[in-house]
Parts: C-alpha cells; sequence; structure tokens
C-alpha cells in the first residue's frame, strides 16, 4: 500500500455514507491521495458562495441543478429560453423552482404565475 494514499477512503477516492449512497471523500475530495496541506481543501471552498458556506458537511448528496417535478422541469425550460433573461437570472429563478419545490413539494399554480411574470414582465 502507498503511504500516500488518503487514509479514510484508502485510496480509491470514494466512500458510502449513512444513506447508502457512495460519495466523494470528504478528506481526499475523490482524487485518493492524502491530504498532507490544508490547501486542496481552502481551494476548494473558496470556489464557493458565501451564502453556501458550509463547514465540515462535504458528504451530502450532490446539490440538485434541476426541479424533480414535471411543472417544475416545464417551467424552468420557459426560463432558460427566456431571450431576455441574463444567465444569472436563470440561475436564480432555476434554483427559486429548485427551493419552492423542496419546501412545497411541487410547483403551486401561483408560483408559476410568479416566476413567468419574471421572464415575461410585458405578457
Ligand atoms: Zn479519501
Amino acid at each position: 500500500m502507498s503511504s500516500d494514499s488518503c487514509g479514510i477512503c484508502g485510496g480509491d477516492g470514494r466512500i458510502g455514507n449513512s444513506f447508502g449512497l457512495t460519495t466523494k471523500c470528504p478528506s481526499c475530495h475523490g482524487t485518493g491521495r492524502r491530504n498532507s496541506e490544508e490547501s486542496l481543501f481552502r481551494d476548494v471552498t473558496k470556489t464557493k458562495p458565501s451564502h453556501h458556506r458550509q463547514a465540515n458537511k462535504e458528504v451530502v448528496a450532490p446539490k440538485q441543478t434541476w426541479p424533480a417535478s414535471h411543472a417544475g422541469a416545464q417551467l424552468a425550460n420557459e426560463v432558460q429560453s427566456c431571450p431576455s433573461c441574463s444567465k444569472e437570472i436563470m440561475a436564480r429563478l432555476i434554483r427559486e423552482i429548485i427551493d419552492h419545490e423542496i419546501q412545497h413539494g411541487t410547483c403551486t399554480q401561483t408560483f408559476v404565475k410568479k416566476i413567468r411574470k419574471q421572464i415575461r414582465p410585458l405578457v
């Protein structure tokens, strides 16, 4: 066994978490190599938006990037095909749709209308 293999995952970069899922090793971030310095860890956290900073919570399910429900996905498609939306606004609205879904379990008509108003202000 190589001495610079990661001690947490044994060098394969992946570990099973308590949900039965295989996830990226939080110690070596999937490289399988021992993380002798903290620099790698700092570089990774630095690229994250500050409001999403989460200390020592790397072992979580991958972040959802697209709505799970049919209505939500349809709405997200409308957002993405909106010619007057900037990439930042699209990303923010899609994030809002996902958050709404997580909170309410579905996209309510009121919410769909609210989002549509933002992507089609002239209608
Ligand atoms: Zn590891």
